[in-house]
This record gives C-alpha cells, structure tokens and sequence, in this order.
C-alpha cells in the first residue's frame, strides 16, 4: 500500500485571517495568514501517532526531540502514542532524548550546522528510534541526524516531520511520518522561530513583512 506523503497545502492555498483567531496580542501586524490553525495540527498528530504505535511502537520507543523548533511537536506527538498504547493496552516504554542543532540566520538557511547535544546515545543500541522534527526543508539536518543515529546501532531509525516543505531540488529523503506538505515559505509558530519569536504563537502562520522587519538580528 501506498503510504500518504501527509497532507498537501497547496501553493495557492491564502490560509486564514489571524483576526479570526485566539492569538498573542503582541504579534498583531506580524502575520500574514494562518496556514495551519492548532486543532487541525494537533488532530493530524493523533495520525502520525497511531502509525508510528503501529509500525515501531513495541516495548521501548527511543524519541531523538530536535530541538529547539520540535519540541511542541515532540511533546504532543509522544503524549498521544502514550494515551493510544494506554487505550490499546500495549507495553510501551518511551524515553526522550534531545539534540539541538543549528544552521539558520534570519530567514536563511546556512551552510554550517552543528550537533549539541549528548555525545553518548548508546542507550539507542538495538532500539527502534524515532527522530522527531518540526520542519525539514533541504533535508540536510535529517540526513544528519541519521548519520549520526546511526553509529550508535539501533535497531532502526524513523524519522516524524510535522511540515515538509515542497522546494525545487527537494531531498531525496523524506521523513517516514508526514503530517503536511506545505509550500516553500519560510513559517513560524508552534515551536518554530524567527530569530527567537513566535514560538509562542499556537498556530503555524506565514510572517507579514512588518514582522520580518520588527525581529531581525
Ligand atoms: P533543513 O536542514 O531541512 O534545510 O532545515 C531544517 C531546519 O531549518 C529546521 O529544523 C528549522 O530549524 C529550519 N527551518 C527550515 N524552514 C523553516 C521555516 O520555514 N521556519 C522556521 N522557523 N524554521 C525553518
């Protein structure tokens, strides 16, 4: 069968007016649209959630959170594989690991990036590991992460990304749990930042140009 690849936000798809929904006072004006408003997000992980208990969720499920844009993702994922396995009484274990890496400036990505995180993930070794991501746009960071998973010898490695963006010359690898295929526009909210803003905005916006203007570095 023919897996989905998430769901797909289409190029000319507007999104909706952020006036139409609860939001922080302070980011009026940054906005442009509401691609994706929190509820449909969070239905979408309960998705991802049930396929990843399904195919990987046995015994221990090791979690590599991507931090620091992953973590709302992370967290609501792996609350709703435990409240599932709960409600299908299955044995599963999950332990939450975090790696952080960086390689953006503004709105750009840049060349260098770098892991910080612990040295030492043995404790993967012969364990089914889920690498879990906000964002993956060029897939540079998720081929890492996988080289570097790798060498400590789990017993497979699956990757979870909440949005994947359709660039030109996209990777050629994409992650095994998809919750949406949105255009190539550079997003914030739910954990995912311009220079450290708009984590706390629950919905996954597009920034407007006042916005891009008021927190550059
Ligand atoms: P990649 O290595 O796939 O090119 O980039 C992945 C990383 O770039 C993500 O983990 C995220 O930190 C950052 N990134 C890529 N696109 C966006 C975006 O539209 N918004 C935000 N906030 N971060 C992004």
């Amino acid at each position: 069968v023919q897996k989905e690849e998430g769901l797909v936000i289409p190029d000319d798809w507007p999104g909706y007016n952020l006036e139409l929904f609860n939001y922080p006072e302070h980011y009026r004006g940054d906005i442009e649209s509401v691609l994706i408003p929190h509820g449909v997000i969070m239905n979408r992980i309960e998705c991802l959630a049930r396929d990843i208990l399904e195919e990987i969720g046995h015994h221990t499920l090791m979690v590599l959170c991507v931090l620091k844009g992953g973590y709302k993702f992370c967290s609501d994922l792996v609350d709703s594989i435990k409240s599932q396995s709960r409600s299908t009484n299955r044995q599963l274990t999950t332990r939450v690991e975090f790696i952080r890496l960086k390689s953006y400036l503004n709105d750009r990505s840049t060349e260098d990036l770098h892991i910080i995180g612990p040295e030492d993930l043995s404790i993967f070794k012969g364990k089914n590991v889920l690498i879990v991501e906000a964002i993956v746009d060029t897939g540079k960071t998720m081929k890492a992460l996988l080289q570097h998973v790798k060498m400590f010898q789990p017993k497979a490695v699956k990757v979870a990304g909440l949005l994947v963006k359709r660039i030109p010359k996209g990777s050629e690898t994409l992650p095994d749990y998809v919750g949406f295929v949105i255009p190539n526009r550079f997003v914030v909210g739910y954990a995912l930042d311009y220079n450290e803003y708009f984590r706390d905005l629950n919905h996954i916006c597009v920034i407007s140009e006042t916005g891009k203007q008021k927190y550059k570095v």
